[in-house]
């Protein structure tokens, strides 16, 4: 007896233990926490971002609503709706391609209104609504050529529904957040009712193949308050890798063990992504330190082993899904453009859970590398893979069976201005440099911001401080991990040489000793209106280095200058790429050319070439070489390109 009453005594006590634990482990993150300033508080004015997210507005969007006209996308919906006769045209997940456009249209009319557009959608969305079934459900696959209520939810691992209704969640939040229209918004409720009314303890265990709703169910818990939708985010989330009643998917899909002991990135990379980004957007609502350790690890493993120089992950094209630890080829790599996408949606999210700017700096090589390199100047030719070598034979596409790339572009690229800025509390926080404006509350009084700079081309940013009134509050400026002899927060990728230049920061044009904490300048005073901070990053040409562990990359030096990493394309370098070699003491210029890939930094320099002779032996000449930014290979015809050159000629190609 006093065994057990003392076995009862120490579980009350470990109970009381554990629970304040978790309570003042919530204090902690709930203080910790940022928000980002959203997208519609920033104004984007520069040369480089702005006249892409106007392409994407005035070329992308309308050339992804036509593509979806033309493949029968739309149709399907008609169809399902008893608008018009037919049958389901295309592959079973084709309603979330719509459902991203719209969403992409969403955000681009929130910032620049354009009744013809809104009609367009608006029409679009009467086709969505009448596709819906009395009970909610949506997803035409299943609808046509008559509903098939017997197949709803039996292959979720495969069909897709559930993944469906993630974007349609997205899209819909969007839709009635630009336009205050309710439509929408409550087709996406009766859904999620829909899906809630199956799925949870005591109803259905199962979890989708494809991860993607439980983003989509923390959006739709935001605009609407809706606790169950939150829960049911949750509920996909901790059901993965376990087998209540159900079987196990493995890893392929992230389902081979409890996420909250997972500890390393497998399987699919997009699922992957996407489902590292839902438990942050839970973690950050419910503050689930087990959700935060697992992010973490996993976190840890993909920038020590599994990222490209690009941000880019997902190495094999087998499973669209990450290789082995430091398995980083590169003709072969896949760097799929909807993975460097959720990699950036990932990154952002860390980046407010912890307010720490290494997952910034992931953020931003992706941006301005693996997810550019996505989408053409022109906004209407795409790369579905991204790899970091090509022999001249592969060039971007109009379009693709899977449309997923483009159609994730869409709305990404004007959700951008989004990711620039951050606050907590009275911390206000820089994270990307992109000229333009800004405007952030804090407390009882709104900060403006001004951003000037010709970023990523200088590393001269000059900040404008706007204070409505004057007051105390903390500017945090981000200090990338580049300007900081770190190109990546792991010893991934590194640069031999040192660079001796400093990153400077004034204020009034008084220097500033840099106070950084967790990758941020911190500078607390009383700021008055027109307050310009000045902040300098040495942007000189570095060569980068992979771990010795990369196979691939082995003797070979890549190039990078600020957030940009370079290529060498056939166009500039008419005797082919394949036989270049930079050694590490050629000499390498920069210059910005204004009318060249959209206004570009080109890097020159004296390398050398293997030559075959006649009588079989190679030789090795001094050759001029150039290398561009590698986001804008591929728009002169084909060509041979490289990321990694060898070091010297001993090293095979
Ligand atoms: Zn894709």
């Amino acid at each position: 007896m006093k065994k057990v009453r003392l076995l009862r005594g120490s579980v009350f006590t470990i109970a009381i233990i554990l629970l304040f634990a978790t309570l003042t482990g919530c204090q902690v993150q709930e203080q910790e926490k940022l928000t980002a300033v959203s997208f519609t508080e920033v104004t984007i004015a520069d040369d480089f971002w702005a006249p892409r997210l106007e392409t994407n507005r005035k070329v992308t969007i309308a050339y992804d609503f036509e593509k979806c006209e033309q493949t029968g996308r739309i149709d399907n919906f008609a169809k399902a709706g008893g608008l018009m006769e037919g049958e389901f045209e295309g592959i079973y997940f084709n309603d979330s391609d719509l459902y991203k456009v719209i969403e992409g249209a969403a955000y681009s009319l929130k910032i620049h209104p354009d009744p013809e557009l809104e009609k367009y959608v608006d029409g679009v969305i009467g086709k969505i609504a009448a596709a819906q079934w009395e009970d909610g459900y949506l997803y035409t696959f299943y609808s046509l050529p008559q509903r098939q209520p017997e197949k709803r939810w039996t292959d979720v691992r495969n069909k897709h529904e559930l993944y469906c209704s993630g974007h349609f969640f997205e899209a819909a939040v969007a839709y009635y957040q630009a336009t205050g229209k309710r439509e929408i918004l409550d087709v996406a409720i009766r859904l999620a009712d829909c899906i809630e009314s199956v799925f949870g303890p005591g109803k259905k265990h199962d979890v989708p193949g494809h991860e993607e709703i439980e983003i989509g169910l923390v959006k739709l818990y935001g605009v609407t308050g809706e606790k169950r939708y939150l829960v049911l985010a949750k509920f996909f989330l901790d059901e993965r890798g376990r087998a209540n009643g159900r079987k196990i998917y493995g890893d392929y899909c992230q389902d081979h063990e409890p996420v909250v002991e997972q500890d390393a990135a497998v399987g699919h990379a997009v699922r992957a992504g996407y489902l590292y980004s839902g438990m942050a957007d839970v973690a950050a609502l419910t503050s689930d330190a087990d959700y935060v350790e697992a992010l973490g690890r996993i976190w840890q493993d993909v920038v020590s082993k599994k990222m490209y120089i690009t941000g880019g992950i997902g190495a094999r094209g087998g499973g669209e899904s990450f290789g082995e630890d430091y398995e980083l080829p590169n003709a072969t790599a896949y760097c799929e453009t909807c993975a460097a996408i959720a990699n950036a949606m990932w990154n952002h999210r860390m980046s407010l859970l912890h307010g720490d700017a290494k997952y910034i700096d992931v953020l931003e090589r992706v941006i301005y590398n693996g997810f550019l390199s996505g989408i053409s100047l022109s906004g209407n030719k795409f790369f579905y893979p991204n790899p970091l070598a090509s022999d001249g034979k592969y060039q971007r596409s109009p379009w693709f069976g899977c449309a997923c790339c483009p159609t994730n572009i869409v709305r990404f690229m004007p959700s951008l201005p989004g990711y620039a800025y951050a606050q907590q509390a009275d911390n206000v926080y820089v994270n990307l440099f992109i000229a333009g404006s800004a405007a952030i509350r804090i407390g009882q009084n709104t900060v403006g911001l001004q951003q000037q700079t010709r970023y990523p081309w200088d590393g001269d940013v000059r900040i404008t401080v706007e204070p409505e009134h004057s007051g105390q509050f903390t500017v945090c400026v981000r200090i990338p991990g580049w300007a900081q002899n770190s190109p990546v927060p792991s010893d991934l990728y590194s640069y031999p040489d040192k660079s001796r230049e400093k990153v400077s920061l004034k204020v009034n044009g008084n220097p500033v000793a840099l106070d950084i904490v967790k990758g941020y300048a911190r500078i607390r005073r009383t700021w008055e209106k027109g307050d310009a901070i000045e902040l300098n990053l040495p942007m000189p040409i570095r060569r980068v280095q992979a771990h010795q562990k990369v196979k691939d990359n082995r003797g070979r030096t890549a190039v990078e200058r600020g957030p940009v990493v370079y290529c060498f394309e056939g166009a500039d370098n008419p005797k082919g790429v394949a036989n270049l070699i930079l050694p590490p003491d050629a000499k390498l210029q920069s210059e910005y050319h204004d009318n060249l890939l959209g206004g570009i930094v080109t890097i020159t320099g004296r390398g050398q070439i293997r030559q075959a002779q006649q009588d079989g032996k190679k030789v090795v000449e001094d050759i001029d070489v150039v290398a561009i930014p590698y986001y804008a290979w591929a728009h002169r015809g084909k060509n041979e390109m490289a990321v990694w050159m060898p070091k010297s000629a001993e090293v095979e190609n």
